[in-house]
């Protein structure tokens, strides 16, 4: 990576910008998680130094020595946003703000456990699997009904939004599909009182298909090697 990260920065968020323009969103309603899974301490200072406060970790045994290094500030706020087993759930708690990945009920279960427990109440995002992918994590749609009916009776989990991953497509125009049937199932789920309140967030969009996710109504995108680079 031989760009700064601010030239990458402003290119980034030209870009967010221009996908507000054709969706008539606010740049406001879009939230940047840097996701630094790639990149070395130093770089993840860059990165909130730069203006991303957010940092982005998908498991607790890489993120550890950055976590440990910046626990002091208080500027940052981390999300957990890889596949969570359950025997890592003591790790999180207390230390990432958001959990991205909330895809079944043992998992709720634990999460609940351990933040009551703690007299914590966790934010988290349920990841459901639009596209169908048998390799991608996450709840199946038809199961999301009943799962937030569950959750709606614990009160150490606080649900403020749904997480997505779209496959990998050369032409990102195809991922629309999983982006808008992520917004649609937040559409329906807040239109039925599914959950016990309204479910305000889209956690969706990476790299390759950001411009996509805003134009579809994300609220959080998560940007590794576009922004942060990869190494
Ligand atoms: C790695 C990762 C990202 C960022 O990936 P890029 O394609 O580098 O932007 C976003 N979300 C999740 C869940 C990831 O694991």
């Amino acid at each position: 990576m031989n760009r700064t990260l601010r030239e990458a920065a402003g290119d980034v968020e030209r870009r967010i910008a221009n996908a507000c323009g054709r969706s008539g969103r606010r740049r406001d309603e879009v939230n940047v998680i840097a996701v630094t899974k790639y990149v070395s301490l130093d770089r993840t200072i860059e990165a909130i130094e730069t203006g991303y406060p957010n940092v982005g970790e998908n498991r607790w045994q890489d993120a550890k020595d950055k976590w440990e290094a910046l626990q002091g500030r208080q500027d940052v706020v981390w999300h957990f946003i890889g596949h969570l087993q359950t025997n890592k759930v003591k790790d999180v708690l207390g230390r990432f703000a958001y959990v991205h990945s909330l895809d079944r009920l043992s998992l709720a279960e634990e999460l609940q456990k351990k933040a009551s427990q703690l007299g914590i109440v966790v934010p988290c995002f349920v990841q459901l699997n639009v596209s169908g992918e048998q390799t991608k994590h996450g709840l199946q749609p038809e199961a999301l009904e009943p799962f937030l009916s569950k959750l709606s009776d614990c009160d150490a989990i606080d649900v403020v939004g749904f997480m997505t991953m779209a496959p990998h497509e050369e032409d990102p125009e195809r991922t629309r599909p999983v982006f808008r049937g992520l917004r649609e199932l937040r559409d329906e789920a807040n239109a039925k009182g599914a959950y016990r309140k309204p479910i305000p967030h889209l956690s969706m969009g990476m790299s390759n298909d950001f411009e996509i996710a805003v134009e579809e109504g994300a609220t959080w995108i998560r940007l590794g090697s576009v922004l942060v680079g990869k190494s």
